[in-house]
């Protein structure tokens, strides 16, 4: 069904695409001036593919936003002329409201993009293959396996492929495109088109509103994350056996099992020279007498002089994925699972594949490994409620850019790979991807700035503070709707621990040499030297920083407390049989690190546990 005044909407967010990109546009460069059709028609796309319950919101407010410019410049907005649509979206910008300022910020977002991605092309890619019949391309309506895994981001990649090598019967159901890791450039706008969850427009709602970021494809996560390694800490350790009585990870039964995923996916340190924006963060703690590491990576570096200082990530579809289809598994993509239930002591789990044909496959026993928000989504959605999408946990993480006076970025700059870790675990600090589109998003609340990325990116970089933060989500799925609704609530502490990092980070670029320091919080201007730390506040105001995330875990804490945890200590739903769990959702708390090689060791830990036990 068509929605009413789909012209009118249509025109309008191709007007505001218009509007928004000449704003932002560098007026000499060649390469962003208009037509801006491409940027229209990305923005258009993303908006199908945002969260499924925000889309007639959206729709909505487009109107409205079309319909109040008579008010203001006398005609509706994608009518107007140029200088008229740039009066409204002044005006618009002032109104005091939260939702207008959000329907703005996501335009002005995606159209940042979009512009300073324009060289690329679209081309869908075309989809892996594996060994004869491995991959089915048209499952049967109905299907009967061993095991179901539904999933297949780190913690399903490993549980299938480790139970495949032990000869079970097992299916890999996964909701995204069987893709190759290089079917894109990596951070590009088209990684977002094809491999994030939601076209990358995710969000948890709360006073402070945190965008986050899944992948949703063979592999996971694993495909389009930094590949950055860390064991999950000891103390935190401690917490989990101490608060959630969880068992079988004291330090001498967890470390096979990191050892093991460390040799198979190649975490490793760099062969040569960090790239230099990183070594600026790594510089500037060590002036300030603060710890600084390098952070090892699941990267594989040939030796050819060439390619040495890329190398190339071993995500799922370079490692587990062709292990697992090798030991005769079947990997069933373009599938999502929508309810699981019991029947006859089976599992029956009922899937969309492709555009709308239902299949159902039935498994002695069943995996979930959809990840921290579709996991519980999925089982509360089937009617298993017990613990489950109450406390989900994530890494909050605030921005700045940082200019120098010198040349520190490159189109080939790489991944950042220094952490600060002398605040950890409280606060973590690192560089993050830091190119033009993504330092042109780091600068919209610094509009000169933004406009003039095109000329000033090889001095600037993007750097994050990041916090454990003692803050929570829920994860609720909403009838009619595809997307759960996840709800997140930082604490009063939480909002100081922003304020803390953004200080300190912003320290550290000063220590280093940075001449310019652009907060990414609104109503905060750029900072010019370290005396202009004393103007930042002592908290950030709810709903005032582009807050985001790429952590998230905990919404199915694993333990034998069963006041708290949603599974057993290893991944078994408390009083439900073979039922397990197998991803991020399990990490008890926040680990304060990136947390793949904790959710890589769980998975290895409970497979061998089950096969040893069946
Ligand atoms: C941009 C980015 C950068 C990151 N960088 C790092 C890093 O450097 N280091 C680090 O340690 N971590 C990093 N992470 C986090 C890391 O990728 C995740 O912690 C990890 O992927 C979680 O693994 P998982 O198995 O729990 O779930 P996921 O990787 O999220 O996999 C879940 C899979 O299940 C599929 N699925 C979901 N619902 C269904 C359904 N109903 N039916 C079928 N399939 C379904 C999804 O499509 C997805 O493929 C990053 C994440 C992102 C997004």
């Amino acid at each position: 069904m068509s929605f009413p005044f789909q012209a009118q909407r249509h025109d309008t967010a191709c007007a505001l695409a218009y509007a928004l990109a000449t704003e932002l546009a560098d007026p000499a460069e060649p390469s962003l001036q208009p037509p801006y059709n491409d940027i229209a028609q990305f923005i258009l796309r993303e908006q199908a593919r945002m969260m499924d319950f925000l889309q007639p919101p959206m729709k909505l407010a487009t109107l409205g936003f079309d319909e109040l410019a008579w008010l203001v410049i006398g005609q509706s907005f994608h009518s107007a002329p140029p200088e008229k649509r740039e009066k409204f979206i002044r005006w618009w910008k002032n109104l005091p409201l939260g939702a207008t300022k959000d329907f703005l910020r996501f335009h002005e977002s995606l159209t940042a993009l979009a512009l300073h991605s324009r060289a690329l092309g679209a081309e869908p890619p075309s989809e892996l293959d594996g060994p004869a019949g491995a991959v089915v391309r048209d499952p049967p309506a109905q299907q009967r396996c061993e095991v179901l895994i539904i999933g297949s981001g780190p913690g399903g990649s490993i549980t299938g492929c480790l139970l495949a090598e032990a000869g079970r019967e097992v299916v890999m159901l996964e909701e995204g495109p069987y893709l190759a890791l290089e079917s894109c450039e990596p951070f590009s706008r088209q990684e977002m088109e094809q491999k994030y969850r939601g076209g990358g427009l995710t969000v948890a709602m709360g006073k402070t509103k945190i965008a986050y970021v899944e992948g949703r494809c063979v592999g996971g996560g694993s495909e389009i994350n930094s590949g950055l390694y860390h064991r999950t800490p000891p103390d935190i350790l401690s917490t989990w056996r101490k608060n959630f009585k969880v068992e079988g990870i004291a330090d001498d039964e967890l470390r096979p099992h990191f050892e093991a995923c460390e040799r198979d996916v190649s975490v490793s340190l760099l062969p040569g020279a960090a790239p230099v924006a990183s070594l600026k963060l790594h510089n500037g703690a060590l002036k300030l007498g603060w710890k600084s590491m390098e952070v090892p990576r699941w990267f594989r570096y040939e030796s050819n002089a060439a390619s040495e200082s890329r190398g190339s990530r071993q995500s799922m579809t370079r490692t587990f994925v062709p292990r697992f289809l090798h030991a005769g598994g079947k990997l069933v993509p373009n599938s999502r699972a929508q309810s699981i239930r019991q029947e006859g002591g089976r599992w029956l789990v009922r899937a969309e594949h492709g555009a709308g044909k239902t299949i159902e496959i039935s498994a002695e026993t069943l995996f979930v490994c959809a990840g921290a928000v579709q996991t519980p989504a999925l089982l509360r959605r089937s009617g298993l409620n017990q613990n489950i999408g109450e406390r989900l946990r994530l890494h909050p993480t605030i921005k700045l850019v940082a200019q120098f006076p010198e040349t520190i970025n490159a189109a080939d700059l790489g991944v950042p790979v220094h952490q600060v870790k002398e605040f950890s675990p409280r606060l973590s600090f690192g560089c993050s991807i830091s190119s033009p589109p993504y330092l042109a998003l780091g600068l919209l609340d610094h509009p000169g700035a933004a406009r003039a990325v095109s000329k000033t990116w090889t001095r600037q970089a993007n750097y994050y503070a990041m916090i454990t933060g003692e803050g929570y989500g829920t994860v609720r799925p909403l009838p009619g709707f595809r997307d759960p609704l996840v709800r997140y609530k930082l604490s009063a502490a939480d909002l100081r621990d922003l304020a803390d990092g953004l200080r300190k980070l912003a320290e550290m670029m000063f220590a280093s040499g940075a001449e310019k320091v652009y907060p990414g919080v609104t109503g905060i201007s750029a900072l010019n030297n370290v005396d202009d730390l004393r103007g930042l506040p002592e908290a950030i105001s709810p709903g005032k920083a582009s807050l985001i995330t790429i952590h998230l875990f905990s919404s199915c804490p694993m333990g034998e407390d069963r006041s708290k945890c949603a599974v057993d200590s290893f991944g078994r739903v408390h009083g439900v049989k073979n039922l397990y769990v197998a991803d991020a959702s399990l990490l008890c708390t926040a680990p304060g690190v990136n947390p793949q090689g904790s959710v890589m060791a769980f998975a290895r830990r409970n497979a061998l546990h089950f096969l040893n036990q069946k």
